[in-house]
């Protein structure tokens, strides 16, 4: 004859080793998004970084794209769309940034992580066990403070020129300087600080305060849940930030859903559903909550900021050319009356790529050729170069006041164009 007791008690054993952890999933996040960051300086599209921003000449490389100093509009719409995303991102997900992507909390569980596995127990935040155990954790934990300073500097410096110059000792005093302070910052948080900076530090957990929505996602206990539980506090030694998601929200929370897990282990022992779950507005909304008027406007400028931004990366002009009279020279009448204009022309090649080119000038009425003299032939442009070119314009005798039209042309196309207006004796 067979025993209910012990029959029941199978079932639940089974359900307990089928319960659906959130665990697992959140950890492949975590690598996804850490071998990103790792990896991201290492991409290229036409010779140009993934993400990079250059102090040499002032730019930032963006998925093949360089948008530099002289865009300004670029780099603002650039840095619009980013902050735009990222506030979307907070009011949609709440700090599910913070508990699943944030490079902080990674490095912080990894931390953990390696002390378990180095056999070192952690009480109050700090590891106890044997000194040469504690040792290794900490040489360790130094050797990934260097790695993270490295790949900091990565997203400032192209890895072939960071690696050259570190390896041959050449690396300029400010990057090493740099290097040194960010692992020395990094081994600091993670041996004494780690959760302490998502909760007293961080200025985006403060931030998001004023950001959260109803329709946010939070992770909470449902109120009609409460008779359920059991009080195991189960959720409670598992939350990292020490807190207990059965008082309701709060600021601390970095929505990692480990109270979560927690609680359906317990559960599922007894044969239950956990009790605490992720919820979009109040529980049953589902992610119609997102349907509100904040959220809404923020994807759609979001949305219309990223469309504009591809649209004027596609659209811009391969070169500039600004042309005008030179302050150095003043014009001067030839025997026959022709008048000699100096001009200075600043020429910008805003490709990847060498451009070969020339100036030629146009009476701007008449679309006859007008005569120059001068730096207007043969300039082959670097990659993002500018130069200052000199040239000498010749105004035909009693020709008055007239609008030239200016034109950098290569074999195929004009790149880019200016135009000046000349007057007699102009200086
Ligand atoms: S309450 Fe839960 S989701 Fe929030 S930090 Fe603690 S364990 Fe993570
Ligand atoms: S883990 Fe679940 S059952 Fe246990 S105290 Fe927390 S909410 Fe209650």
């Amino acid at each position: 004859m067979k025993c209910p007791a012990r029959k029941v008690s199978m079932s639940q054993n089974l359900s307990a080793s089928h319960v659906r952890l959130l665990g697992p999933w959140r950890r492949r996040w975590q690598g996804i998004v850490t071998l990103t960051i790792l990896f991201l300086p290492f991409g290229q599209i036409n010779q140009v970084g993934l993400l990079r921003l250059n102090f040499s000449n002032l730019s930032i490389e963006f998925f093949g794209a360089v948008l530099r100093i002289e865009e300004l509009y670029l780099l603002l719409i650039f840095s619009l769309t980013l902050i735009l995303f990222f506030l979307l991102g907070t009011l949609v997900s709440g700090r599910v940034w913070c508990g699943w992507m944030c490079p902080q909390t990674t490095l912080g569980d990894l931390y953990e992580w390696l002390g378990r596995r180095l056999g070192l127990s952690l009480t109050n935040n700090r590891f106890t066990g044997k000194a040469w155990r504690r040792l290794l954790l900490h040489l360790i934990t130094l050797a990934l403070a260097l790695l993270v300073g490295s790949n900091l500097l990565l997203y400032f410096l192209a890895p072939q020129t960071f690696f050259a110059q570190l390896f041959t000792g050449q690396l300029h005093p400010v990057a090493l300087g740099t290097l040194l302070l960010i692992a020395a910052a990094v081994y600091f948080d993670l041996t004494w600080l780690r959760r302490a900076i998502c909760r007293d530090f961080c200025p985006y957990g403060r931030f998001q305060t004023v950001l959260i929505e109803r329709g946010t996602l939070s992770l909470s206990l449902p109120t009609a849940e409460k008779p359920r539980c059991i009080q195991c506090n189960s959720c409670v030694r598992a939350c990292p930030m020490g807190i207990d998601i059965r008082q309701g929200d709060q600021i601390e929370c970095i929505n990692c859903g480990r109270c979560l897990d927690a609680c359906r282990q317990v559960m599922a022992k007894r044969g239950e559903p956990g009790l605490i779950g992720y919820h979009f507005g109040s529980v049953g909304q589902s992610w119609r909550a997102l349907l509100n008027f904040r959220t809404l406007l923020l994807a759609g400028l979001a949305i219309g900021l990223s469309l504009l931004l591809f649209v004027a990366i596609h659209t811009k002009s391969p070169a500039t050319l600004k042309v005008s009279l030179s302050h150095q020279a003043a014009s001067r009448q030839l025997a026959n009356g022709d008048q000699l204009n100096f001009f200075n022309a600043w020429v910008n090649n805003r490709t990847t790529k060498e451009i070969s080119c020339w100036i030629e000038a146009k009476d701007a009425q008449s679309r006859q050729n007008v005569q120059l003299k001068g730096q207007t032939h043969d300039i082959s442009l670097k990659p993002g170069e500018n130069r200052k070119l000199d040239f000498i314009l010749i105004s035909p005798a009693n020709a008055g006041s007239w609008q030239v039209e200016f034109y950098l042309k290569n074999s195929t196309e004009i790149l880019a164009q200016s135009q000046a207006l000349i007057t007699p004796n102009s200086d």
